[in-house]
């Protein structure tokens, strides 16, 4: 396969751990006979820095041009002040807008070797192996009415949730494809004993059920899941809900991995007439200043970020398994960084890279 791959290392450590990420993704192609286009572009703080802009049109193009895209992370803090049009984050929604990604998955699988670093007990976490998938361009932070109001002396504010038929169909219809990958079960999240936006995404993901008979749906109160995650992780295979409750759950299924340095995530559109899956592949976490350009920082992020790219953009699934199967072989051989807490001396953000390189 020919695999064009637009990569964004923007700020801070993103810089550090999208070059081990593109180590390990020639790796895995050379090692799998595909051919490799990879092009670099500018975006966040950086962008901001040398065009003014923290999406310059050339990126916005290059990304719309590429297959998949793969991006470190943005922000730093001499923008924190900036107005909203100069901050380095207004780059990445505005990517996310662009590239039309509505459907947010966040892979969570625990680590045997990570066990002692989650705070959660061993026996519950032990063997997780989930998928929450977020709707990611709808709901309550996009809808209008919106805004804080003043009448008469009188303050108030107003957020709206609104969702369309099409735009849950197409997310549920992307969670049960998933899950017909995987272990075949799919849990519905939503709050449909108050609102209405959950009662009418209730209706189309179970009508949307009977076109993947060989997936159980079930639902579940998002307050009841937010327990059911930390009592009972490896009941669920993938989760898919409303672009809020997948926001709060999401972090709370980052804790049951360990490190925040450890998390992968995908953000996936339509798909293109050669059946590639239009797709933003991210680490979850940000450009950690406190740790910036000092080879430090967990790559295992970004570089599970390969992974997802490889089986959710290109559907290229022995691949990724061997990603994921080199990370798993650098873990057990505690050949990691100092946020892992490793018995011996920390690896540095290279060293791991090449060990996985190497693993692989
Ligand atoms: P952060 O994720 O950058 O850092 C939080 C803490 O986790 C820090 O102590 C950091 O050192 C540590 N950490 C994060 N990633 C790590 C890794 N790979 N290895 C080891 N340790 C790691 O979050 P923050 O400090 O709240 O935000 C810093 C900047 O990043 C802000 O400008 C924020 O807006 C931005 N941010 C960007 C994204 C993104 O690009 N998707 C996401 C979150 C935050």
């Amino acid at each position: 396969m020919h695999l064009k791959v637009l990569t964004l290392p923007g700020d801070g450590i993103g810089v550090e751990v999208t070059r081990e990420a593109v180590r390990v993704l020639e790796t895995v192609a050379r090692k799998f006979s595909h051919t490799l286009a990879i092009r670099e572009a500018l975006l966040g703080g950086v962008a901001i820095h040398k065009t003014g802009n923290p999406l310059p049109p050339e990126t916005e193009a290059l990304a719309i041009e590429a297959d998949a895209t793969l991006m470190g992370a943005v922000g730093l803090p001499e923008f924190d002040n900036a107005p909203p049009e100069k901050r380095p984050e207004k780059g990445l929604l505005a990517l996310r807008k662009c590239l039309g990604v509505f459907a947010n998955l966040r892979p969570v699988r625990t680590s045997k070797a990570l066990l002692d670093s989650s705070p959660l007990k061993n026996h519950l976490i032990e063997g997780t192996d989930l998928i929450i998938v977020r709707e990611l361009t709808g709901g309550i932070y996009y809808g209008s009415p919106r805004g804080i109001l003043e009448t008469d002396g009188r303050v108030s504010a107003i957020n709206t949730m609104h969702y369309t038929r099409e735009e849950i169909e197409r997310v549920c219809r992307v969670s049960f494809q998933l899950a017909r990958n995987r272990r075949g079960k799919l849990t519905s999240v939503d709050k449909s004993n108050v609102l209405e936006c959950s009662q009418l995404w209730r209706r189309v993901v179970t009508e949307l059920a009977t076109e993947f008979p060989g997936v159980t749906l079930d639902h579940l109160l998002v307050d009841n899941c937010a327990m059911q995650l930390v009592l009972n992780p490896r009941r669920f295979d993938v989760l898919v809900m409303e672009n809020m409750f997948g926001d709060i759950l999401s972090d709370e299924g980052a804790v049951l991995a360990g490190s925040i340095g450890m998390l992968p995530s995908a953000s996936i559109g339509d798909r293109r007439p050669s059946g590639v899956w239009v797709g933003l592949f991210e680490p979850v976490h940000g450009s950690a200043p406190d740790i910036a350009g000092q080879n430090k920082a967990n790559p295992l992020g970004a570089i599970g970020s390969v992974a997802a790219m490889l089986e959710y953009s290109f559907g290229l699934t022995q691949e990724a398994a061997a990603v994921n199967n080199a990370i798993e072989a650098v873990l057990n051989a505690g050949k990691v960084t100092a946020d892992l807490k490793p018995a011996g001396p920390p690896l540095t953000t290279v060293e791991v890279g090449q060990a996985v390189c190497e693993a692989l």
